[in-house]
């Protein structure tokens, strides 16, 4: 069988890309997927408890982009979600992004005030400041509010995640989760929050589901590339993969996933809790609130953060810093000289922090800029 493009990869990049070609250039499309479903890390499957659960973590749909958000509801229907967050700082649950309202859960009224009021006055309200920025501009009590939040909110989260502190990570990581001047204790503002309605591996199957797109399950790329006939390569998996490790690897954070079912209707008070401090998860999620499905039992996920080793467990997050990002361009460089007939895309193959949307915006925008109108 000839086909016009192999993709390497079933998650969001390769089924928005396998979608658009199929339909739009009436080509052909081969999908390879290692693992035994398609979906990627977004993949969602029903437990023995009928419960729907995340096989990768809890993932949460939001997005800025009308243009993403018109796409994937060609393949899906919503239900509308709005995700909070408790931190559990002193013992105390309190709102995640930190907020004023987490400021009067941990301290006296009179003491909440008064910090209110110098964030008020210095940064103005409904603004979002990333934890190292505050932390730089801050002086008198607002500096003691700083090191408090940069001590119980963030210190020993993101070294149990990542394995170093915070200001040795790129700053848009802490950054994704800034610090709150406002009453909003939702963990997204997003105009667009929601989960597919019958889960995300269903909304994939709708996009696979087209003559010109034949998916090959538990199959690595390198195991039948030499055995199929094609015009161009699409690579949504690991980048230093592809060029066989030639300038070293890309590091990734890794994660082991504990599931529990609990016979009982509900475990706690809203969709996550994070445990900065205490334990070594991260975080635990009750997949009900994701789903909206009414249970007498109810399914949790823990998050173990993990070293990544190739062969033994997965890669998800790529480690970003500047060491990492100059290994990055070496691989860039690679790319230019295959002169478009392998393009890469997504998380791993762009070593990106992407969250779906981005995924999506990204295999949009390549889709249109160079594959449309290509003559590769
Ligand atoms: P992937 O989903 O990683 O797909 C790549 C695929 O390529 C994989 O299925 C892999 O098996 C396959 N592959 C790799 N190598 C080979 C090979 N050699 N041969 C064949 N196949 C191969 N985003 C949000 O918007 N909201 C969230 O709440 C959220 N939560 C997340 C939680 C966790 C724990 C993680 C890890 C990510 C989360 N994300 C979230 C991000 C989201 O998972 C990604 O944005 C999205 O899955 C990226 O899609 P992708 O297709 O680029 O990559
Ligand atoms: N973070 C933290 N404490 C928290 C929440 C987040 O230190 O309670 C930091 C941590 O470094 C984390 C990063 O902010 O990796 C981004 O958090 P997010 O919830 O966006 O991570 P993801 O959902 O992608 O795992």
């Amino acid at each position: 069988m000839k086909f016009d493009w192999l993709i390497i990869g079933a998650g969001y990049s390769a089924c928005v890309l396998a979608e658009r070609i199929a339909t739009q250039l009436a080509q052909r499309v081969l999908i390879v997927e290692r693992r035994d479903h398609i979906g990627g890390n977004a993949y969602d499957y029903y437990n023995e408890h009928g419960i729907l659960v995340h096989k990768y973590g809890p993932h949460i749909f939001h997005t800025k982009s009308k243009k993403v958000w018109d796409y994937l509801s060609q393949f899906t229907e919503w239900r509308h979600y709005y995700h909070h967050v408790l931190g559990v700082l002193e013992g105390k649950k309190v709102p995640i992004p930190f907020n004023l309202n987490s400021l009067y859960a941990l301290f006296p009224p009179k003491y909440a005030e008064k910090l209110e009021n110098l964030l008020l006055e210095n940064f103005g309200f409904g603004v979002k400041v990333p934890i190292l920025k505050l932390r730089e501009s801050a002086s008198g009590d607002l500096t003691f509010l700083a090191d408090y939040i940069y001590e119980n909110v963030f210190l020993r989260y993101t070294m149990k995640q990542w394995g170093v502190k915070p200001e040795e990570l790129d700053r848009g990581v802490t950054g994704r989760v800034p610090v709150y001047i406002s009453r909003d204790n939702r963990y997204f503002q997003d105009p667009y929050q929601a989960m597919p309605k019958l889960g995300y591996t269903e909304m994939f199957r709708r996009m696979l589901a087209h003559p010109n797109i034949k998916v090959l399950l538990n199959t690595d790329y390198r195991e039948i590339i030499n055995d199929v006939q094609f015009n161009r390569i699409i690579c949504t998996g690991p980048i230093d993969t592809f060029f066989d490790y030639m300038y070293g690897e890309l590091p990734y954070r890794s994660i082991h996933f504990e599931f529990q079912t609990l016979d009982q209707e509900w475990y706690q008070e809203v969709g996550t809790v994070n445990y900065p401090n205490d334990y070594d998860i991260t975080r635990i999620t009750e997949q009900k609130y994701l789903s909206g499905q009414t249970s007498p039992k109810t399914t949790l996920v823990m998050e173990y953060p993990q070293a990544y080793i190739p062969g033994k467990n997965d890669p998800y997050y790529p480690i970003l810093n500047e060491e990492n990002r100059d290994r990055l361009d070496l691989y860039l460089k690679e790319v230019e000289k295959l002169n478009g007939t392998v393009i890469f895309a997504g998380r791993l193959a762009d070593y990106k922090y992407y969250d779906m949307d981005q995924a999506v915006l990204r295999a949009l925008g390549l889709f249109e800029k160079e594959i449309a109108n290509s003559r590769v």
